[in-house]
């Protein structure tokens, strides 16, 4: 990619990767991953592509057939390009989702940078290690399974998970035996770290479904480290609720920004800009 003016042009040698998603027009991953890709100065462009449901294989077929590195992989598609990948990685096989494809010599492999992302916020940026740590957990959806799987992985000891639907509780613990249980809304009063990984904010977590009702902000304290996996808003309802009583709070930026991290390793092999990747964060932030 050459650059006129300052500004990167897209020429004929340029190579391209992208995201497939619906919707995927709010995406901050196109800004995340230009970013680092200008930063390494790199000759590689990154689209976002609004893939209805079904036409995820198609989608796949295109891309590779445009000589595509890979894609990002968003809501509504990423059990279907699991099932779709010709190899996938332990994490995907275990998780049965991906969000990261690579077309390596035609073939479609599937990857999952979720989990890593997460732990790699709480390290880089909270100082925080879940070894031996108990950690509640709300929610069971695809964010969810991912830093369940991760935690588990680093050596948490405890995994208690708690979701309005009882049967995908029971399936995301499964990925954890050894750690993870399915709990109530009132056992996260003893955890070290309590992670909202619901698409909804506060009200979603202390609904009646959980635990008659309960309120969660109650049984939060300075104690703990709350993390909320959504970032819009910056400061979600249940993030609020938690500094209010006290707690340690961060949102789901960094995981962001670390998953966006190791999708570009995997597309280009070296190592992330990570600086100039949160430029892009806190200019979203203040705009
Ligand atoms: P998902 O697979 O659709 O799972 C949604 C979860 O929210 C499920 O546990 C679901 O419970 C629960 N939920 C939805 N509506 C609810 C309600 N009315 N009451 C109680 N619980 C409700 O979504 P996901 O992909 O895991 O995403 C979850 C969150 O993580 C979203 O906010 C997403 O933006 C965020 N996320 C952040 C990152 C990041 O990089 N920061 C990455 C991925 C996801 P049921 O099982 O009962 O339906």
């Amino acid at each position: 990619m050459s650059k006129t003016g300052g500004a990167r042009v897209i020429d004929g040698t340029t190579e391209f990767v992208g995201v497939i998603g619906d919707p995927v027009a709010h995406s901050m991953s196109p800004r995340l991953h230009n970013r680092a890709y200008e930063a390494l100065g790199l000759n590689l462009a990154y689209g976002a592509f609004r893939v209805p449901v079904g036409g995820v294989a198609e989608a796949l077929r295109g891309a590779r057939a445009l000589g595509f590195r890979g894609l990002s992989v968003t809501t509504p598609h990423k059990q279907e390009a699991a099932l779709l990948a010709d190899q996938r990685s332990n994490d995907v096989v275990l998780l049965g989702a991906a969000n990261t494809v690579l077309f390596q010599s035609g073939v479609v492999v599937a990857e999952s940078t979720d989990g890593r992302g997460f732990l790699d916020d709480l390290a880089r940026n909270c100082d925080v290690s879940p070894k031996g740590m108990s950690c509640g957990v709300i929610g069971a959806g695809g964010a969810a399974r991912a830093i369940i799987l991760d935690l588990a992985r680093a050596g948490a000891r405890e995994l208690i998970i708690v979701n309005r639907t009882q049967q995908r509780a029971v399936e995301a613990a499964a990925l954890a035996p050894e750690v993870a249980h399915v709990g109530m809304l009132g056992e996260l009063s003893t955890c070290e770290i309590v992670i909202n990984a619901t698409s909804l904010g506060l009200a979603g977590a202390t609904g009646p479904e959980h635990d008659g009702g309960a309120s969660l902000a109650a049984l939060l304290g300075p104690h703990q480290l709350a993390i909320d996996l959504s970032y819009r808003p910056a400061r979600s309802p249940f993030l609020s609720a938690a500094a209010e009583r006290g707690a340690r709070i961060r949102n789901g930026l960094g995981m962001l920004v670390h998953q966006a991290g190791w999708q570009v390793r995997l597309f280009t092999g070296v190592e992330p800009p990570l600086s100039a990747m949160w430029e892009v964060v806190n200019d979203l932030a203040t705009s």
